[in-house]
């Protein structure tokens, strides 16, 4: 069960389109695409990539996570609990099969050691948020930046959203990992200025393995985007010893160039999330694996200039 709407979201049973599940909003952001920006993080991925930088966006639900190193063991949670979930021990344990998810320890406690992840937000509500900043946006040539987890498992509301902001000529960017129904990209895409698309593996073997899906549909969708004249910058995320190699370089080129798509992000692997999985109780599948060192990004980006593209090196700004 998701947490309890807000006043705001009660009266009525919301649409898909005019409601969503956000993760966060990003104000001031610079690697989202052109100028300032706010990034709205939505909840939710149909991929389940070994390397994820974000495991909390991946559920398609709301979800309370505990951090025992900011509890201060006070007990307020456990007494806030309706559901008698949560135990008091050296730390906090929570019965999940009491839980009912409904984040009621999460404002009881004053740490932040419960958290929730993902909230319900009416359209209104997220455009509220976006325009506080429409002035940076104006005179930065920023704006507004849907990204995931994966948009387009929302794609009534984003499609929503990006209109609502190209309505006040807010600049819109939809960040995706390809992996959707064309029907869904088309609706969403003609409401974006650009397109930021991930392309992760080309082999298909390998991308099934590493990502837990084929990558068929996300080469033939990023085909038709170029082929309808969506402005795209192809982001690959490096990750060592699964996408670095020359074999999956030369394919990325070989597929790209006929496409005429020449702008490249390399958005390197990092361990910063490591924390948020333990807190999720999920598996890190990428061991000890350490990032990639400058001089390899570097080696990267000279191998694609070579053969005409434009890369750079992290998100675009
Ligand atoms: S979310 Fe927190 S308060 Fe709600 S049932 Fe679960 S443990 Fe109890
Ligand atoms: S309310 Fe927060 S700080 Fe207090 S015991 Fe619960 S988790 Fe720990």
């Amino acid at each position: 069960m998701d947490a309890p709407a807000s006043t705001e979201e009660k009266g009525g049973k919301p649409t898909e389109s005019c409601r969503g599940l956000v993760l966060n909003m990003m104000r001031f952001a610079l690697h989202d695409g052109p100028g300032i920006r706010t990034t709205v993080f939505l909840k939710g991925c149909p991929l389940n990539c070994w390397w994820c930088h974000n495991p909390e966006s991946r559920s398609r639900k709301t979800e309370v996570t505990y951090a025992a190193e900011r509890c201060i063991r006070c007990g307020d949670c456990v007494r806030a609990c309706p559901e008698g979930a949560l135990e008091l021990n050296e730390q906090i344990i929570r019965n999940p099969s009491l839980c009912q998810q409904d984040a009621r320890c999460v404002e009881a406690c004053s740490t932040g050691a419960q958290e929730v992840f993902g909230r319900w937000m009416t359209l209104p509500r997220v455009m509220a948020e976006v325009l506080k900043d429409q002035i940076f946006f104006d005179e930065s040539g920023g704006g507004v930046t849907v990204s995931g987890g994966e948009p387009l498992m929302q794609a009534d509301f984003v499609e929503a959203l990006l209109a609502a902001c190209r309505c006040r000529g807010i600049h819109t960017v939809l960040d995706t990992c390809g992996y959707a129904e064309w029907q869904q990209l088309d609706r969403v895409r003609r409401y974006a200025d650009l397109v930021l698309f991930d392309l992760k593996i080309m082999d298909a073997t390998k991308h099934q393995q590493f990502t837990g899906a084929s990558n068929d549909r996300i080469l033939a969708n990023l085909t038709s985007l170029a082929k309808g004249q969506s402005a795209v910058v192809v982001r690959i995320p490096v990750i060592p010893g699964v996408n670095d190699d020359e074999d999956n370089l030369a394919a990325v080129s070989g597929f790209l160039a006929p496409l005429g798509l020449r702008r490249i992000d390399l958005l390197p692997y990092h361990r910063i999330a490591i924390g948020k999985y333990s807190r999720l109780g999920l598996p890190y599948r990428m061991g000890d694996v350490a990032p990639p060192a400058e001089e390899h990004l570097q080696a990267i980006a000279a191998r694609l200039g070579r053969d005409g593209f434009h890369v750079q090196i992290g998100g675009m700004s």
